[in-house]
């Protein structure tokens, strides 16, 4: 079995795996794409190797952009995948391809560049429910998959193939121990674990640094930008925990797609119960008119409140509007996530600007949580993906000495052989 590096391995971003049997047969884990909009080049995409037969199996992990926007291009290339997800993947990826499109879309006016692919490349993804749970076998290989806590309908695989079916793969998609509205994941015992492995080393805790920062929200306003689907709703869901909140009128404002989101989230059969219960309140707290939901960029209050708005990065949608306001208004803007390279967001980070700060919002793994999967999962080899060369490199030092297991950090474009 030979394993191909195509994308988000030893980087952030394009996330794409390639599983290639000794008989031939490819199953390709995630496509997505780099959001790294460099004049002329609108986005870093897989690197694919040229004897990829027309058509194989894809599996989705989740919906993010980084690990789905890339699937259409495929389609757009000729190649036939056959796209297999969870029903709540398969209902929002088309949403985050179409996102990306429009934005590739406003990075080609501004400075050129190529469309990747076009709505109908969208609209022809073969799609394939995974079952709620259960094992499933798709040509020569068996899948198992879980909850990963880390968005909406986000998976983990367990793989084996005919040829050999006592050894295992474990990929732990994009995972956290962190959520407010899962229980932590708890993944099967596999012979190689490949694990996200982009937290932060530190352990902090992003909800008592969230509950802090906005505690300052009545004296000037805070702007959280946010992607529609994933910590925008636990971050909901922790602020309709929040006495000072939720007693004020109109001290919440948000960008009605990420109310939206809620409901999204409420479809997850994974959810726990508690989780369910803070997100039915933040979505009462919106019905009943105390928070605001609003659609346009002019409908968002002047002064101190909690304002959230999509896109994550400042680069469009309401929270460019409402970013240009709370700068105005001598506001705090808050980025929790990714800041990709070339975005408005990372800019205004990398310039030190004093009115914007980095909120660490635990969606992926520290360390530690690697090294406790590990300890469960008893793998007799790892992979780190998703997270920098150098940091997965000194992440695989530490966990080869403290677990006693081969931990490898590769790059795009590495083959390794097991
Ligand atoms: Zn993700
Ligand atoms: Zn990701």
């Amino acid at each position: 079995m030979h394993i191909l590096c195509c994308g988000g391995i030893g980087e952030h971003g394009r996330s794409c795996l390639l599983l290639k049997a000794d008989d031939g047969s490819c199953l390709m884990v995630d496509c997505g794409v780099a959001h790294e909009l460099t004049p002329g080049h609108p986005g870093r995409y897989p690197s694919l190797p040229a004897d990829l037969p027309d058509a194989f199996p894809l599996l989705l992990t989740h919906t993010h952009e980084d690990h789905v926007a890339a699937v259409p291009r495929l389609i757009a290339e000729g190649y036939r995948p056959q796209v297999y997800a969870s029903s709540l993947t398969a209902e929002l990826a088309p949403g985050y391809c179409r996102t990306w499109l429009k934005t590739v879309d406003k990075a080609i006016a501004a400075s050129g560049g190529q469309r990747p692919y076009s709505e109908e490349d969208i609209s022809a993804i073969a799609w394939h429910m995974l079952p709620h749970d259960g094992a499933c076998r798709i040509g020569p290989w068996t899948l198992r998959h879980g909850m990963a806590a880390h968005a909406p309908g986000s998976c983990w695989f367990h793989l084996s193939h005919a040829e050999r079916p006592s050894f295992s793969i474990g990929i732990s998609g994009d995972w956290t121990t962190k959520s407010v509205v899962y229980p932590s994941p708890e993944f099967p015992s596999c012979d190689l674990f490949i694990t996200d492995a982009s937290g932060s080393e530190k352990d902090d805790e992003g909800r008592e640094q969230l509950e802090t920062l906005l505690s300052c929200f009545r004296e000037r306003p805070i702007l959280l930008p946010l992607p529609v689907i994933g910590r925008s709703q636990e971050m909901l869901a922790v602020m309709a925990s929040m006495p000072e909140l939720t007693g004020t009128a109109g001290a919440v404002v948000m960008d009605r797609t990420l109310v939206n989101g809620l409901d999204i989230w409420l479809k997850d059969k994974n959810i726990s119960a508690r989780g369910r219960a803070t997100l039915i309140r933040a979505k009462q707290l919106f019905e009943s008119g105390q928070w605001v939901a609003v659609s346009r960029a002019e409908d968002i209050p002047h002064g101190p409140r909690v304002i959230g708005a999509a896109n994550a990065m400042l680069s469009s949608g309401l929270s460019a509007a409402a970013g240009r306001q709370v700068l105005a208004e001598d506001g705090l803007i808050l980025f929790s996530g990714h800041a990709a390279p070339g975005t408005p967001g990372r800019q205004l980070l990398d310039s030190g600007h004093p009115q914007s700060r980095r909120l660490p919002w635990k969606v992926h793994p520290s360390i530690h949580d690697v090294e406790k999967a590990a300890s469960a999962v008893r793998p007799s080899a790892m992979i780190l993906v998703h997270t920098p060369l150098d940091k997965a490199r000194s992440m695989a030092a530490q966990l080869e000495s403290r677990c006693g297991t081969k931990v490898f950090a590769p790059a795009v474009g590495d083959m390794l052989t097991i």
